[in-house]
């Protein structure tokens, strides 16, 4: 999870929200991932999603059986679907999403019944750090705006 965080570190960096995610196959490192939406352009480009692919082209294999995902943020339902798909053994997540978590918050489509497959999971592994993170970014953003945001009402002319 440590690993994880220092993916998500990177995403900060480049001023996307701090997610960062690690897959893990016989104590492994196989493939790690940071979110990058704002950067790609890309609205599926969520630390979990690029870390799963990357390990797709590591192994040659569209299925990443018996792999471990460590993640930072609980996945959403779309990266909860792809975990479905690729068949990773286990998911270990830090901090809890109420708004879109689909690993038990929200909805729970990891360990659906309906689904034919189900997967481990550990919820909060160093969720104090992992949250502490978004909620500080969230903090630092929202004071960038407000700055921003005086700066364009002092620049216009006085009437
Ligand atoms: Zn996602």
């Amino acid at each position: 999870m440590s690993m994880a965080l220092e993916a998500a570190k990177e995403a900060e960096q480049r001023g996307e929200v701090p997610v960062g995610a690690v897959l893990v196959k016989d104590g492994e490192v196989i493939a790690r991932g940071f979110n990058h939406n704002i950067g790609l352009n890309d609205p599926s480009a969520h630390a979990e999603m690029l870390c799963l692919r990357e390990a797709g082209r590591a192994l040659g294999n569209y299925r990443l059986l018996d792999t471990t995902l460590y993640v930072t943020l609980e996945p959403c339902a779309m990266c909860a679907g792809v975990m479905v798909h690729s068949r990773i053994s286990r998911l270990v997540f830090g901090a809890r999403d109420e708004k879109t978590g689909a690993a038990g918050t929200v909805v729970n489509l990891v360990q659906h019944p309906a689904f034919n497959h189900q997967i481990e999971v550990t919820a909060g592994v160093l969720a104090d750090e992992c949250s502490g993170m978004l909620s500080s970014f969230f903090r630092r953003r929202r004071k960038e705006q407000k700055a921003l945001k005086q700066a364009t009402r002092t620049e216009q002319p006085e009437s």
